[in-house]
């Protein structure tokens, strides 16, 4: 609580994690974890809560983006707290440390903070996952292994990440002494960068190569961004020779990546798992044990069952739908029946059962600009056809789960990268062009209707 004498009062730890939690949602994942995440509560002096940053880079970034909704974030959560300064990381002198303990910061700071509902014991295993979890927690356990790297691929929200962080926090807490690097390819590339421009790639470097694991998810953002891809190129060689374990995830087998062949071929050398599409037995206990974490909600598996077989896309959806049912029980009190959960949840079962394919969105993205379908798979290229199947590929990658090879296949066969290049050239279209813009934003609206 705040002692409200200006003197400094103490900052709730779990307040704190509230407010981090708030801003997550708010912001998304990806702004998250390159900006907020890097943020440590300091000190409360009257009503302002002290934030500290590694480096001006974050402030500013912070300052002139987000600042309204971290105050009213920690403002909501922290009693007395009416406003925030974001201020420099001290050189830490021992006072400070001990002072900072409340709050054990990353081990590095390089690493994404881990969630601490993922672990091993909270993952649900069937026949789509169990390859992939046994050798997760084989790693977990036995690491350094003989399969290094282990790369784990498939689509959204299958539990890659889950995974990746049930083996940090399993070595974590089973060997403290061992140095457990965890993060996302996008902060890779963030913490590469921002090293070089403060004059700190060494110390970049040195964490990195002193990781006993690293793990590094999502990694197929590091496409396209040459210099991250020659650093992780001989941060991975470095670390196979030092037998350390390296575990990465992505969105597609490392021979789909579009990444250089010496790093896909790498990639490829441990074991290669992948996390197929949950299947109806596991999408149901999944929901059994999500369900336990709302016990005053009285539902019964006649209605989990019935989510189970509507809901088919991810993880995400699944829990979702347990939070909206929860939250609107929580205020009516009604029993939850299916016919309930049916009403509850029209949206997302409507969009379950009729989901946009790619055919779909080649078709009406074609008779938008008065093309036919044909000719967006077609390889000519006049402008004319170019920018409108650079579009459509956009549009697949925007709105649907496929990876991107999974789109150049539908866009008969062509090259992965061409997609990239597409949905790049386009996302970059859209902020400086009004027209492309209100194009897309009418596609998408007969789309998804
Ligand atoms: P991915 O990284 O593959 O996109 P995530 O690991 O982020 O997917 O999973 C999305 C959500 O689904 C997370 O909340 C995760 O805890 C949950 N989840 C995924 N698979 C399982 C599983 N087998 N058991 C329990 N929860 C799961
Ligand atoms: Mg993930």
């Amino acid at each position: 609580m705040v002692d409200g004498t200006g003197m400094g009062g103490s900052i709730d730890e779990t307040a704190w994690q509230k407010s981090l939690t708030d801003l997550k949602t708010k912001h998304g994942e990806k702004t998250f974890d390159a900006w907020l995440s890097f943020m440590e509560p300091k000190s409360l002096t009257g009503q302002t809560l002290e934030i500290a940053l590694p480096n001006a880079l974050h402030i500013n970034y912070i300052r002139a983006n987000l600042m309204q909704s971290v105050k009213g974030c920690v403002a909501a959560h922290l009693d007395g707290v009416h406003d925030v300064r974001l201020v420099l990381h001290a050189t830490r002198s021992p006072v400070k440390a001990k002072k900072r303990d409340a709050f054990p910061p990353p081990r590095d700071q390089i690493s994404s903070p881990l969630d601490p509902r993922y672990t091993f014991d909270n993952f649900m295993v069937g026949r789509p996952n169990e390859f992939s979890y046994a050798a997760a927690r084989r790693v977990a356990e036995n690491f350094p292994t003989e399969f290094n790297p282990l790369f784990i691929h498939g689509g959204v929200g299958l539990g890659k990440t889950h995974l990746l962080q049930a083996i940090a926090a399993h070595v974590r807490q089973t060997r403290p002494d061992a140095r457990v690097v965890y993060l996302s390819a996008e902060r890779f590339v963030h913490a590469f960068v921002t090293s070089i421009q403060s004059g700190k790639i060494a110390a970049f470097k040195q964490t990195l190569r002193s990781a006993d694991v690293l793990m590094i998810d999502d990694i197929q953002f590091i496409a396209g961004k040459e210099n991250s891809q020659e650093e992780f190129f001989h941060t991975f060689n470095f670390l196979i020779d030092e037998r350390r374990q390296m575990v990465f995830s992505g969105d597609c087998s490392p021979g789909d990546m579009a990444l250089e062949e010496r790093i896909r071929s790498r990639l490829n050398s441990g074991l290669v798992v992948d996390v197929h599409p949950m299947d109806y037995e596991l999408r149901l206990s999944i929901l059994l044990s999500k369900s336990k974490l709302y016990p005053k909600l009285g539902i019964t598996e006649e209605v989990l069952a019935y989510l189970a077989r509507n809901l088919t896309t991810s993880v995400r959806e699944l829990e979702g739908a347990l939070i909206k049912i929860n939250a609107h029980v929580d205020i009516s009190h009604q029993a939850v029946t299916i016919d309930l959960v049916r009403d509850l949840l029209q949206d997302m079962l409507r969009g379950a059962s009729r989901r946009t394919t790619m055919r779909e969105i080649q078709t009406v993205t074609a008779d938008h600009y008065g093309l036919k379908r044909s000719d967006l798979l077609s390889r000519r290229r006049v402008q004319k056809i170019v920018r409108p199947r650079q579009v459509a590929m956009y549009i697949c990658k925007l709105i649907t789960t496929k990876s991107l090879p999974e789109i150049a296949r539908a866009f008969d066969g062509r090259d992965h990268t061409t997609v990239m290049y597409a949905v790049r050239k386009i996302e970059a279209l859209r902020k400086e062009d009004a027209e492309i813009d209100a194009d897309i934003a009418l596609l998408l609206r007969k789309l998804q209707g």
